[in-house]
């Protein structure tokens, strides 16, 4: 293959090889609607999905939050890596192999030795657990709950033996130095300052993988039964490639069966999503021994609508059964608490039951979460009055708590009260009344859906699409800050010629010979028209997704909101042509009134023989000038179009 010398050509090859529509669908479950893909923001919390990812043009856009841009941009976002990390990324995807150079390669290159390490680490780990000798009591441990070689090699389970230096003297992590290894939690330092020694020792490993990447990120590790290490499981510590708050493990699994049942089940630890998987339930993940947190529900809400967690009846239950009741209130999303029988495990329940009994009578008879925590509470109280009013207010306490833990929706807060009112038999106007005194936040926090999201960030009139354009609201001259405003009609027909230009690069040709990229008069568009011709000029014409990587932040929200605006329109040609005659028309009318101006000006300042000479010769000029104009366009320009 041919060499590549810029990062502009290796950017080209590596955007043209990916599309975008399969890549942001490994992190975002993408419904088509009309031209374009949309799904909830990976990049802010919404209730109904902003984020737009567009087939034809290659680019993503949030109406939410406004994240935008190309398949890089994605990446850089997603995993938080810098430019040259997110397009070696796409370029091992997509299988270019790119030349190595300077700075941000090195910078690149260690993360990817993280990466590198975790890799090799699993290896070592694997090799240990199916080692004839080494492997056997974790294998025969693990054989005798009923777990299925096929599955435990899916997951690439495996063993951290009983030493102190195994991993580290391992031939297979020679390459990697000690301190690397310490960064990516594999090794520790020792308090000597002397050394180092493994972190995972005597337990059964998990590698916990990236969602959309399937590379090894982390570890779990499970103690070997018998063990006297207290601590039943240990993950890896936090990590640049690992953040526990937000991981789920066996998501990379999981994600394509949560998408199509809507439904993300959550059980304890990793033998339980283990087995799950080995029968079929393959919506399962676990959090990592942490209680679910909100950034737990973000990443979960991506692919279902409904989070069922599956939880013993004990107290650590309980804890997580409150702080559901909090996230239940505060995100949009269903939660629902589902048991297993009595003095049942997970695995279990799957070998004697399995998989199908699994979703029809654990997960589909789940609870959802007021009415879980309101039996449990009533359970305990007991019968009587005052009892009962005792569990009332326990309840509402709680509600009351968690309401407090973070905004809550207005329409949501009042959805809930209905259905508390209805479990625990109390008017909604008691409720209502109780809760009154701390009134919630105003729903300004949260974002307004998609379709009628506010334009009005932007400078100058709101305006929409084409078609609405006869509409256009006539300016009140009170109203207009003299310098800055920029008639109602000219920002029509200048987003129109920009966010044609965006749509169709082949129309720039003969449009620049009819107006230049200063004419614009929105400080905005009249730097992205600069750009834009100076891409046409030095690259030819470009791909809106290409062009968007040259654009700063503002630059780039307003060419894809410029592009929106025009995407349904249908005769270019004849918006293209009133929009430039209207533009040429104006700036015809603005040199007259200078014009005016000036000989207004000159015959002001009295008459000498050189003033009449110019004013005469202007005068000449301007009449000449105007020959073919209608006498009635010379004046304020009606707003008669179409
Ligand atoms: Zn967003």
């Amino acid at each position: 293959m041919g060499s590549l010398n810029t990062s502009s050509d290796n950017k080209t090859l590596v955007l043209g090889a990916i599309d975008i529509v399969e890549l942001i669908g490994q992190s975002v479950a993408l419904k088509r609607r009309g031209k374009d893909f949309v799904g909830l923001c990976p990049f802010h919390q919404e209730k109904s999905p902003s984020f737009h990812v567009s087939p034809a043009r290659q680019f993503f856009h949030c109406f939410g939050c406004k994240a935008s841009g190309n398949a890089i941009d994605f990446v850089i976002k997603r995993d938080r890596v810098e430019f040259i990390d997110a397009l070696r990324q796409l370029a091992d995807r997509a299988g270019i192999d790119l030349p190595k150079n300077g700075a941000s390669a090195a910078k690149a290159g260690e993360r990817q030795m993280l990466y590198d390490a975790q890799s090799a680490a699993c290896s070592f780990f694997e090799a240990n657990f199916w080692d004839p000798q080494k492997g056997a009591a974790a294998r025969a441990y693990l054989e005798g709950r009923g777990f299925t070689h096929e599955a435990l090699r899916k997951f690439r389970v495996g063993l951290a033996d009983d030493a102190w230096e195994s991993l580290l003297r391992a031939p297979g992590m020679r390459k990697f130095p000690p301190d690397r290894l310490v960064q990516a939690g594999l090794l520790k330092a020792r308090n000597t300052g002397q050394g180092f020694y493994d972190t995972f020792r005597n337990r059964i490993m998990f590698p916990i993988l990236e969602e959309a990447q399937s590379r090894i990120i982390a570890f779990g590790g499970r103690v070997m039964p018998g063990s006297e290490d207290p601590a039943k499981y240990l993950n890896s510590p936090e990590t640049p490639l690992f953040s526990k708050s937000r991981t789920a493990y066996g998501l990379n699994f999981a994600r394509q069966r949560m998408i199509e049942t809507g439904t993300a089940v959550i059980v304890e630890g990793y033998t339980d999503v283990v087995m799950a998987h080995q029968y079929g339930a393959t919506n399962v993940v676990s959090v990592l021994g942490t209680a679910m947190t909100e950034h737990h529900v973000n990443v979960l809400r991506r692919f279902a609508n409904k989070i069922v967690l599956l939880f013993d009846a004990d107290n650590a239950g309980d804890m997580a059964a409150d702080r559901a009741v909090e996230l239940f209130l505060t995100q949009d999303v269903e939660i629902a608490i589902a048991s297993l029988p009595p003095e049942m495990d997970p695995d279990e329940y799957f070998i004697k039951f399995g998989a199908e009994a699994f979703d029809r009578d654990v997960v589909g008879a789940a609870k959802d979460v007021l009415s879980f925590k309101w039996t449990q509470l009533a359970a305990r109280m007991g019968s009587d009055v005052t009892s009962q009013q005792k569990a009332v207010g326990a309840y509402l306490d709680l509600l009351g708590q968690a309401r407090g833990s973070g905004p809550v929706d207005d329409l949501r807060w009042g959805a809930v009260l209905a259905r508390v009112s209805r479990l625990i038999e109390v008017p909604i106007d008691d409720l209502h009344r109780r809760f009154r005194k701390q009134p919630a936040k105003p729903a300004g926090g949260f974002r307004r859906p998609a379709g009628n999201f506010d334009r009005s960030e932007t400078s100058g009139a709101a305006v929409a699409s084409g078609s609405s354009l006869g509409r256009e609201e006539t300016p009140t001259p009170e109203v207009q800050t003299p310098a800055e405003k920029i008639d109602p009609a000219k920002e029509v027909a200048e987003r129109q010629i920009m966010g044609i230009l965006l749509r169709e690069p082949n129309r720039w040709h003969a449009l620049q010979l009819q107006m230049n990229a200063d004419d614009f008069a929105d400080p905005g568009r009249r730097n992205l028209a600069r750009i834009y011709w100076g891409y046409q000029r030095d690259e030819g014409e470009p791909v809106f997704s290409e062009l968007l990587g040259s654009l700063n932040d503002d630059l780039k929200v307003l060419a894809i909101e410029l592009l929106e605006q025009v995407e349904y329109i249908s005769d270019v040609d004849a918006t293209l042509s009133g929009a430039l005659t209207f533009f040429k028309e104006e700036r015809h009318r603005r040199e007259e009134q200078k014009q005016l101006a000036e000989i207004r000006r000159i015959s002001q300042q009295g008459a000498g023989p050189t003033a009449n000479a110019d004013q005469a010769a202007l005068w000449a000029q301007f009449v000449k000038k105007n020959a073919s104009v209608d006498p009635r366009r010379i004046g304020p320009v009606r707003r008669t179009r179409s």
